[in-house]
């Protein structure tokens, strides 16, 4: 018989066919290589059960015994059981299988053989009743002893796989199995030799091997750690060479600071700057006034005042006789950071404009036109302005907010169309060094870590509603604002939660009847939301019943209590964000998560929230529960090719891996050496596409 190879499709493996060929393709699975890459996503401990009264640490039972009778047991009109009586050598078990009758054929036919009496099988299931020394275990699969490749599935640390409909987890582990066998051994050693001697690694067929059928714990993690290691080195490759490609470009212009827009600026703020703002600031104008182009991520807490800062770096474009764009991922955003560039920018001789899908032909057209002739010096609007036909005449500075929903496959695309703008990208989860390393490993990091004066950050507590609603009404006494937010606008038969809509009219006739409520949320006209919310600010209303839109942007410092309902349906960034609206002035601010949380999981992260403040801190916890690909968002899903990989977990080895990554890249700059090729191979094969580059050539 013929060999198969790697590059084998799926569908000429004996036993896949069209059929399941297209199932595979829903995995992502084309060839033998791909199956072989398709890692397990558990792996289950049936290793067989010496005590029945213990199951496995998976809550299985696995035995195996010799079937010594069998019988078929009807249990309604379209329900039987097959029960058999088996023997293990030292105890009895009952097995049990359920199953649903047909009219057209008999559903027990090939357990009646399988498990007819005589016959030695393999039982995987959960244990009932425990009746002298006979146990009940409902079986849930079962294997004949007999066969070797019984053993895949039963006897020990067994790979569960994700699935499509059409496949099941036994035919899987089967057609792994004999890809191992047959094209394993001649799996790409993909890292050169001195690598995998310097981390003692295993090869890469033996680890392939072993992470699919592991034959004990400690192999399996020697498998997983050379398998995330590789992943690692790969990205911190891709890392390097996305940055030095970068860093090759030169900018045909400079900045000096003029100053004559800058000191106004800081004169009129009516603060001074933190320490940190002071120090971030010089950092990113360093880094502007180099020759090769700035890709730099300002990350700091929510209200650590980052919006000046890039204002200050708009300035120094502007004062230099450039443009400068800043961007939000909503409409809505973009409108308050316009706004807030009016009002730090009042009196000086800047003009600055909005740009949004709502504007008339006429003024947009006015607007571009205006850009173009370079009149225009600074430009608000969505991430979208820089992709439309919008021609600036001297654009040098792109500022971007919310940096995780802006993947390094669009700052790829800006950087190819711009080559010489300098960009600045701003996110409010931040996170800790290291691990914006990882994810954002195309960008220098400049982070604000630590808070403006003046402010008194807010208490948060899982509450009852009673109690937060008290709170409203004490505070409102006091001449004091609040929000209560709703995860939904409007009620759904579906969803079990409060909609901002329905409590609205609860929260304005049954509980606040005396206070001033308004309501706010994304789907009403913009104009209509502009209104509420600058009522707010100027104290018309008392309490704003609101979704979450307000999550970023809005600045009352009056507002002293938040009430958010359904607090368990929010992400621990978003709940972080949400808060961050109050506590922006003097007096004490409270925070109450009202909730019902389902999950001891949910649970721990409320509990999170109430104990944690700093943000740097819940960025981690986020990162940690959700995983990177969630935090990033859709837009960078399957950006970090990372299978096995956790940045967590193996952090100790993604610094090994980065480590190895710039030495590598120092001695060989372009990986033209032999021992490097295969390596360089993957590394294209798999950012090419992510990341809409890899350049070695
Ligand atoms: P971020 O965007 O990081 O959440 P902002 O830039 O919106 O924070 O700043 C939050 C608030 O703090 C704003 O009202 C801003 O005017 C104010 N602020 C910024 N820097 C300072 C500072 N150095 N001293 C006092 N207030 C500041
Ligand atoms: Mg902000």
């Amino acid at each position: 018989m013929v060999k198969l190879s790697l590059d084998n499709p799926i569908q000429y493996f004996k036993g896949v066919g069209p059929r399941r060929a297209l199932s595979f393709q829903n995995l992502g699975i084309l060839t033998v290589e791909d199956l072989l890459h398709h890692f397990p996503r558990e792996w289950q401990d049936r290793r067989q059960t010496k005590d029945l009264s213990f199951p496995t640490a998976s809550g299985l039972t696995v035995v195996k015994g010799r079937v010594l009778k069998a019988r078929l047991i009807p249990a309604g009109p379209r329900l039987a059981l097959y029960k058999a009586t088996l023997s293990t050598g030292e105890s009895r078990v009952e097995a049990v299988w359920f199953k649903h009758l047909s009219p057209r054929f008999d559903v027990f036919a090939s357990l009646k053989k399988e498990a007819a009496p005589g016959e030695d099988i393999w039982l995987v299931g959960r244990g009932e009743s425990q009746l002298l020394d006979t146990r009940e275990i409902k079986v849930e699969e079962h294997y004949p002893a007999l066969e070797e490749k019984s053993l895949l599935h039963v006897d020990r640390l067994t790979p569960i796989y994700s699935l499509t409909e059409g496949l099941t987890q036994r035919f899987l582990r089967e057609l792994v199995h004999k890809a191992l066998q047959e094209a394993g051994p001649s799996a790409a050693e993909i890292l050169p030799r001195r690598l995998l001697e310097k981390r003692a690694l295993l090869a890469a067929p033996q680890a392939l091997r072993a992470v699919h059928f592991p034959e004990s714990q400690a192999e399996l993690e020697a498998a997983r750690e050379r398998l995330a290691y590789e992943e690692f080195l790969l990205l911190e490759l891709a890392w390097t060479l996305k940055r030095r490609q970068t860093n090759a470009l030169k900018k045909s212009f400079g900045y000096t600071l003029r100053k004559n827009l800058l000191t106004p600026f800081k004169e009129r703020l009516g603060f001074h700057f933190t320490l940190a703002q002071k120090r971030v600031i010089n950092e990113i104008f360093a880094d502007m006034q180099k020759p090769s182009p700035m890709t730099r991520l300002l990350q700091g807490d929510v209200g650590s005042g980052k919006t000046v800062v890039a204002l200050a770096s708009l300035l120094l474009a502007v004062e230099n006789g450039f443009q400068g764009a800043f961007m939000a991922p909503t409409e809505i955003l973009a409108e308050q950071h316009f706004a807030t560039i009016q009002k730090f920018l009042k009196g000086l001789p800047v003009k600055t404009a909005l740009l949004t899908s709502r504007l008339k032909a006429k003024e947009r057209e006015k607007i571009l036109s205006e850009l173009s002739a370079g009149k225009i010096q600074i430009l608000a609007g969505t991430h979208a302005l820089l992709e439309e036909d919008v021609l600036f005449s001297r654009l040098r500075l792109a500022v971007i907010d919310e940096q995780h929903r802006f993947g390094v496959r669009q700052r790829a695309t800006l950087r190819r169309k711009n080559s010489l703008l300098d960009l600045l990208v701003m996110t409010a989860t931040p996170i800790p060094r290291t691990l914006a390393l990882a994810l954002y490993g195309d960008l220098d990091v400049s982070t604000l870590d630590e808070m403006p004066p003046g402010k008194t950050p807010a208490e948060t507590v899982l509450a009852a509603e009673g109690e937060a609603f008290e709170r409203v009404r004490r505070e409102a006494a006091l001449g004091r604002q609040a929000y209560v937010v709703y995860p939904i606008i409007e009620e759904s038969r579906r969803l079990d939660l409060r909609s901002a809509k329905a409590e609205f009219a609860r929260l304005k006739q049954d509980i606040f009847p005396d206070l001033k409520v308004a309501l706010l949320h994304g789907a009403m006209p913009s104009r209509e939301k502009n209104k509420v919310m600058a009522e707010f600010a100027a104290g018309a209303w008392q309490v704003l019943a609101a979704t979450q839109v307000i999550e970023v942007g809005i600045d009352v410092p009056n507002a002293t209590v938040m009430v958010i309902q359904n607090a368990e349906r929010f992400g621990l960034a978003s709940l972080h964000q949400l808060r961050g609206r109050i506590g922006r002035g003097q007096a004490p601010s409270k925070c109450f998560l009202v909730a019902d949380p389902k999950t001891p999981e949910a649970r721990k992260r409320l509990e999170t929230m109430a104990a944690v403040h700093d943000g740097f801190r819940i960025g981690e916890e986020d990162l940690k529960l959700r995983g990177p690909g969630e935090m990033l968002g859709t837009a960078q899903h399957g950006e970090l090719a990372l299978k096995v990989a956790d940045i967590f977990k193996d952090s100790a080895l993604l610094a090994r891996a980065k480590q190895d990554a710039e030495e590598l890249l120092a001695q060989d700059p372009r990986l033209q050496d032999l021992s490097c090729r295969s390596l360089r191979e993957r590394l294209i094969a798999l950012y090419q596409r992510r990341w809409d580059w890899v350049d070695l050539s």
